[in-house]
């Protein structure tokens, strides 16, 4: 199973890291020792002292395919999540400014936390999702899906032309604006619409 995770897919997120806003998907990949289930401990690493979180909607994708056609990327998805992209963001500005890959910075053990994913029959306009994430209870980001750059069918298929998707793998579609760094002892929540699908601790 691998985690696609899409850069800059909110304009205002693109703006506040002062980044250009792309003209196509960015991307980039995690392992699955990324991955967080069933609302563990985040245990900060000490290899960064500016962990910020990043709250996006997870699609997962339910059957193989590559080249995509946009009209029919919404047939392998049958399910949306939510999930924290965490990013050592100190680690990333020393790798941007060299020049070199961000994984160490993005794909990090433990870096995807994942909650738990609702049928996407029961979300009545995928173009108008709102998500949002709350640390000790204060909303910290909120984000909505029409303000998408690059829609979730898009995304399946720009990325299906590099990588065969399979039964499994998981897109991050992107984050809000309103990054921002994680402490231990915080406590998250992400929620679609109202409700609470990840809840989890900062060890
Ligand atoms: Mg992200």
């Amino acid at each position: 199973m691998k985690l696609i995770c899409i850069g800059r897919n909110y304009a205002e997120h693109a703006k506040e890291m002062n980044s250009a806003i792309p003209t196509e998907p960015i991307f980039f990949l995690k392992p699955d020792t990324a991955v967080i289930k069933d609302n563990q401990p985040f245990y900060y690493p000490d290899f960064s002292k500016e962990i910020h979180h990043e709250v996006e909607l997870i699609i997962k994708i339910n059957k193989a395919g590559k080249n995509i056609a946009p009209e029919f990327a919404n047939k392998y998805y049958d399910e949306i999540g939510i999930g924290i992209d965490f990013t050592a963001r100190d680690i990333q500005n020393k790798c941007k400014e060299k020049g070199l890959p961000w994984e160490k910075a993005k794909a990090f053990d433990g870096s995807a936390p994942i909650g738990q994913f609702i049928d996407k029959k029961n979300i009545s306009d995928l173009n108008n999702i709102n998500f949002h994430l709350t640390i000790n209870g204060n909303t910290i980001q909120k984000g909505n899906t029409k303000d998408l750059l690059f829609s979730f069918d898009t995304i399946i298929a720009y990325v299906s032309k590099f990588f065969t998707l399979k039964t499994g793998d998981l897109i991050f579609t992107g984050t809000p604006e309103g990054v921002g760094p994680v402490a231990t002892g915080d406590q998250l929540e992400a929620y679609i619409e109202n409700k609470k699908l990840l809840s989890f601790e900062i060890k």
